[in-house]
C-alpha cells in the first residue's frame, strides 16, 4: 500500500468505528441525558426502581406524581405520607383533600388542572423530614418533571419544598407572601395543609391570601 492509500483506509476504518459506535450504543446513551427524549412515564418508571436513597428501603410504594399532564399549576409538597406510599399517588391522604379544597375554592379541580408532586418520591419513615442528601439525589426527577410538564405557575405547600425550591434557609413564615422563580417560572410558597388542619387559626388568613395571589397571577397571564 502506498503512503496515500494507506491514509484512505485509515480514513475509512475511523469512520466504520464512529458508524459502530453510533449503532451499538455509545451514542445512544447519550439519549439519557436529551430532554427531548425525556417522558413523564420515562421518569415514573426509572423512580419505581430508584435505589439512590435510603428511602429505598422502607418504602412500599414509590409516589413519582399524580394528576393533569398539561396542568396550569404544580402543586409540590416534601414527600409521601402513609396514605401515598400504600396508594403510589400523592396527596391523596387528609392533607391531599384538604388542599383539593383549597384548590376549588380559587376554580381549579385537580383533573383539569393540577399536577401534584413531592420534592422526595418515596415514603420517609414515620414522615421525618428528607434528608439533605435525599433531596439532592432525588431532586433531578422533579426538575425533568417541571420541565416536561411547563406549568404556569408552581405552588409549593410547606418549608421544605418553598426552601429547596427557592434556594433559602427562610422559614415558611418569611418566605410566603412573595413571588420567586424556578426554571423561568413563577413559584409561590405557602404554609403545608397539615400544618393549617393542625394550627388553623393561625395559617388560614395567610394561606387564603397566598391562592389569591396565584389566582390572580394566573388571571393576569391569561389575559
Ligand atoms: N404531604 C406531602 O407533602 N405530600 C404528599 O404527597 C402527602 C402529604
Ligand atoms: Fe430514589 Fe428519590 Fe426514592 Fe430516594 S426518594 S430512592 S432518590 S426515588
Amino acid at each position: 500500500m502506498n503512503k496515500n492509500n494507506k491514509m484512505l483506509y485509515d480514513f475509512w476504518e475511523v469512520l466504520n468505528l464512529a458508524e459502530d459506535y453510533i449503532s451499538t450504543g455509545l451514542i445512544k446513551n447519550h439519549s439519557d441525558l436529551d430532554f427531548s427524549s425525556d417522558s413523564l412515564e420515562k421518569i415514573s418508571a426509572e423512580i419505581s426502581v430508584c435505589k439512590k436513597c435510603r428511602l429505598a428501603q422502607t418504602r412500599n410504594n414509590t409516589v413519582p406524581g399524580t394528576g393533569n399532564h398539561n396542568p396550569l399549576v404544580i402543586i409540590i409538597g416534601e414527600g409521601p405520607g402513609a396514605q401515598e406510599d400504600k396508594t403510589g399517588q400523592a396527596f391523596v391522604g387528609r392533607a391531599g383533600q384538604y388542599l383539593d379544597k383549597w384548590m376549588e375554592a380559587i376554580g381549579l379541580n385537580r383533573q383539569e388542572y393540577i399536577f401534584l408532586a413531592n420534592i422526595v418520591k418515596c415514603r420517609p419513615p414515620g414522615n421525618r423530614d428528607p434528608l439533605e442528601d435525599e433531596i439532592a439525589l432525588c431532586l433531578p426527577y422533579l426538575e425533568r418533571q417541571v420541565a416536561l410538564l411547563k406549568p404556569k405557575l408552581i405552588l409549593t405547600v410547606g418549608r421544605i419544598s418553598s426552601q429547596v425550591l427557592t434556594h433559602s434557609n427562610l422559614g415558611i413564615g418569611k418566605l410566603r407572601g412573595k413571588s420567586y422563580e424556578y426554571q423561568g417560572i413563577e413559584l409561590i410558597p405557602t404554609y403545608h395543609p397539615s400544618a393549617v388542619l393542625r394550627n388553623p387559626d393561625d395559617y388560614r388568613k395567610p394561606v387564603w391570601e397566598d391562592l389569591k395571589r396565584v389566582k390572580n397571577s394566573l388571571n393576569e397571564k391569561k389575559s
